[in-house]
């Protein structure tokens, strides 16, 4: 645990955040603004303009007069990857920045927050590279047609982004959809809207047109419904809890929107006893309560063969004991404080849950010290049944549940037995049953013998109630663009005569 008399509140906080539409920042049309807490006092630091309907309204009219009239969707695709390397450059330079406000709206670790605002970076970078580098097919059929891909930008885009590594997640959507072409609508999550207001400056000194990227805060069920609902939003990038993703589906269907949703997990990570033990402790350590838990692709489920059950769960919980919980802004702390009291006390109900359905061998509620605030001690439970909740339900907090198993079989019946498919993580040192055991679990994305490293070329998405479609390289690229089919006759018009029956006869 680190020192909690150690309080750091970063400088110059905004006391008010509000939309930015048509290049402008604007307070709601109703005047209407929501509270919002920082999660180490659970004080509210400030007061957040609350879009409704008509503020979704006005945000698409300005995104869609940009992509009709201004020049985003037409320039070439070298010019506005030059404004995107821009953005990756603006936010590099200001990361330190950015982490220090994530940190203290979101609870996350001040460390953990600078390396997300560098990923952010990153995303804009890399989506800045890919569309240069894009190329498109083209079909012959020598001396009779041509037939090529015509790919466009499909129109306004909202972007619906969770309150987990805020920043990062919404340059994950940003960065794609801007890149194709796209103008965009950003909803994010309520809980931690400081770092998405930092857009606005950003896109203005890189030179992103007006119009282009406009904001609009506000809660999940006005704001966020109201753009799912919106006849000129073609397309919804939601990320989000799989229930939430639910009722998107369902508002969205009567549009026929196209959409991507990536949602909730309760990843397994898998300990054969082959494997590298010391690596497999530390994996699965960082793997739940890296991020404070709060995290889609978490290892909250841990499996574990038999024979080496008993020493892994002494290591592992000697070791979740000693992870430090600080204050966010230290830069020791490796766990913080979860992003709002709602949360806080669904991840405690779900401890005392734990405490009749596993074996409680680190944490288990409030660590020593901290009486106040959303902290939470890193938690394991062993023995944990396969029917209990807290191996079923995403808990999205620092809390891991470990189970043991005894053959290859009963570990992929009991990784795939929950409703989640987002990730999974193998631990073993045969390379045959490394890789059918991940072709067979069921999960959007498989480790072996690592933790969550991403390539953001590889396809980023799950199965089951983690989500649908993918997005990462060129599958983002497909989801922001119409693929048009063009067809050229080569040669003399090929075509069978219907009409000219009479003149035959
Ligand atoms: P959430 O579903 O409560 O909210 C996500 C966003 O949706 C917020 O901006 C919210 O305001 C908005 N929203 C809520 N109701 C809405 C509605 N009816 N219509 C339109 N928008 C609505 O999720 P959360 O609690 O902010 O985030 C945590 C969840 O996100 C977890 O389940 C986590 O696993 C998931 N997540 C998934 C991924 C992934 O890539 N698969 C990544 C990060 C987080």
């Amino acid at each position: 645990m680190t020192d909690q008399t150690i309080r750091h509140v970063p400088a110059d906080l905004p006391g008010r955040i509000q939309h930015y539409i048509g290049g402008a920042f604007v307070d709601s049309v109703d005047g209407d603004t929501f509270d919002v807490l920082e999660p180490v006092t659970n004080d509210v630091y400030l007061q957040a303009a609350a879009g409704k309907a008509a503020d979704v309204d006005l945000a698409v009219a300005a995104a869609r007069d940009a992509f009709l009239t201004g020049p985003w969707p037409r320039l070439l695709p070298r010019e506005r990857s030059r404004v995107l390397h821009r953005i990756a450059d603006l936010v590099e330079s200001r990361d330190a920045r950015l982490a220090e406000l994530e940190s203290f709206d979101s609870g996350l670790p001040i460390t953990q927050a600078l390396g997300q605002a560098r990923r952010a970076a990153e995303n804009f970078r890399f989506f800045a590279d890919l569309v240069v580098a894009q190329s498109d097919d083209t079909f012959k059929v020598p001396g009779r047609q041509l037939n090529y891909v015509n790919r466009k930008p499909i129109g306004v885009a909202g972007l619906i982004t969770p309150w987990n590594t805020p920043f990062m997640l919404e340059s994950w959507k940003l960065a794609p959809a801007l890149a194709t072409g796209n103008t965009v609508v950003l909803k994010p999550a309520e809980f931690t809207p400081l770092s998405a207001s930092l857009w606005a400056g950003i896109f203005e000194e890189a030179g992103l047109p007006a119009g282009v990227f406009n904001l609009v805060n506000g809660l999940g069920e006005e704001a966020g419904d109201a753009l799912v609902k919106h006849p000129d939003v073609p397309l919804i990038s939601f990320t989000g809890e799989s229930s939430t993703g639910q009722v998107i589906f369902a508002n969205a269907a009567p549009h026929l929107k196209g959409l991507s949703m990536e949602l909730g997990g309760k990843s397994p990570a898998v300990v054969f006893a082959d494997a590298d033990l010391d690596a497999a402790v530390d994996a699965t350590i960082f793997g739940v309560f890296s991020l404070n838990g709060e995290r889609c692709t978490a290892g909250s489920r841990i499996l574990v063969e038999r024979a080496v059950y008993e020493e892994f769960v002494e290591r592992y919980a000697e070791q979740a004991k000693r992870v430090v919980v600080g204050d966010p802004q230290d830069p020791r702390t490796e766990v913080g404080a979860l992003v709002h009291p709602e949360h806080f006390d669904k991840v405690m109900s779900y401890i005392e849950i734990g405490r009749t359905e596993g074996r409680l061998v680190a944490g288990g509620g409030r660590p020593e010290g901290f009486d106040t605030g959303n902290y939470v001690a890193p938690t394991v439970f062993a023995d944990v049944p396969s029917s209990a909740r807290i191996f079923q339900e995403e808990i999205f907090g620092p809390v891991v549940a470990i189970t043991p198993f005894d053959t290859e079989e009963e570990a992929l019946a009991l990784a795939n037995g929950v409703r989640y498919g987002l990730a999974a993580y193998v631990w073993t040192n045969d390379l045959r049953r490394a890789h059918t055991f991940a072709q067979a679990v069921e999960a959007g994305m498989v480790w072996l013998n690592s933790n969550n490293v991403r390539d953001l070329r590889t396809p980023f998405g799950g199965v089951k109630a983690s989500g649908l479609g993918h997005e990462g390289g060129y599958r983002s690229i497909d989801f922001y663009t119409d693929q048009q089919a063009v067809h050229i006759t080569l040669g003399a018009a090929h075509n069978p005569t219907f009409g000219k029956a009479e003149e035959s006869r």
